[in-house]
């Protein structure tokens, strides 16, 4: 085992500070990876503030994790020592149940283990994030970064880039398609861009006119404000397919309305309550409503891979890890363009 510096939380009302956590030692199948850029994503937030229930603490957050490879067990293949690589949302999961054999990991019947606040089978209580030094993950769930992009940038692809990639990939969205990207935050961003690239007609779909430039920047072809009922009235039953990353509840019924017949809005933000749906709206033109949730390793694989094909990384803001209470407070406010990634040298200096 190694000790090594962190950030966390003490308890839900806490500010981040420096903390000591351990380290396993490698096994074989283990990855030894020094942390260089870790990603802030809203639900790093929502654990430390234990919005959803059951955080244990302290929380060390951070699931966009990205590092160079210090040390490998014997027997891991698919990485080398001084590598560049990356972990996002989950460190583990049966590989035994229906789920994961089908490289579905992210809906293991038995529970993937989480980067951070998941049960550490190697140490016994809970896992921790990517808000520290280093990092012990078997290799499976180590991904290949792709060398023609910016490590700090490719961070958040790991969590809100396979959150957007997975379902546009599922749902089959190809050339000429329209696509509708509802809500400009960090999911929303890159939702923009993997359409883009894949040939869609993107229209982004927002409450504010303020975000329209910034929409059209990221590869966005029109910008449809929802609260003006003229415009979705002329957008009516025309959406090959749309992604819903609105962070919170809200009524989605106008939004079935922009579908066509058969096609699917698939819900990846909003981890809550949503506004009665009426059944009506799906019925009139056999409508559906999804959801989905980050992706398996296989196909977070296949989405670094296709960024590096197209030259897409998110849009960051660099920190240091002693701002990180301010930055949340930014985040919460929806005041950043579009994700935060820690630079992790500023917690070994
Ligand atoms: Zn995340
Ligand atoms: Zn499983």
């Amino acid at each position: 085992m190694s000790e090594v510096k962190a950030y966390g939380a003490a308890d839900s009302k806490a500010d981040l500070k420096e903390i000591k956590i351990e380290r396993r030692a490698i096994k074989p199948r283990d990855v030894k990876i020094k942390i260089t850029y870790c990603g802030v994503c809203h639900s790093d937030i929502h654990t430390v503030r234990n919005d959803w229930g059951g955080s244990k603490y302290p929380v060390v957050p951070g699931h966009e994790i990205i590092g160079k490879v210090l040390e490998i067990g014997n027997e891991v293949e698919n990485v080398k020592v001084g590598d560049t690589v990356g972990v996002g949302c989950m460190v583990d999961s049966c590989r035994e149940c229906e789920p994961c054999k089908n490289d579905l990991e992210q809906f293991c019947e038995k529970g993937m283990v989480g980067t951070y606040n998941g049960k550490d089978k190697h140490l016994g209580g809970h896992t921790y994030g990517g808000y520290s030094e280093e990092v012990v993950v078997d290799n499976y769930y180590v991904l290949r970064v792709p060398k023609n992009l910016d490590e700090n940038a490719v961070a958040p692809l790991l969590c809100a880039g396979i959150t957007t990639f997975s379902p546009l990939n599922h749902w089959k969205v190809s050339k000429g398609d329209k696509v509708g990207v509802i809500g400009l935050g960090g999911l929303g961003h890159m939702g923009i861009k993997f359409a883009h690239a894949m040939g869609a007609h993107v229209v982004m779909i927002t409450t504010s006119p303020d975000k329209a430039d910034d929409a059209k920047r990221l590869g966005a072809d029109e910008v449809l404000i929802s609260k003006d009922a003229d415009a979705m009235k002329k957008h009516a039953n025309s959406f090959d397919f749309l992604l819903n990353t609105v962070p919170v509840g809200h009524d989605i019924n106008p939004y079935i309305s922009l579908l066509k017949i058969d096609a699917t809005m698939c819900m990846v933000g909003a981890v809550e309550p949503l506004e009665a749906v009426h059944g009506g709206s799906l019925i009139m033109g056999r409508k559906n409503v999804a959801g989905s949730l980050i992706g398996g390793i296989k196909e977070t694989q296949e989405m670094l891979d296709f960024c590096g094909e197209h030259n897409i990384v998110s849009d960051i803001e660099m920190i240091d890890m002693n701002t990180i209470n301010e930055a949340y407070e930014r985040v919460v406010n929806g005041d950043v363009k579009y994700r935060f990634v820690i630079d992790m040298e500023s917690l070994r200096n």
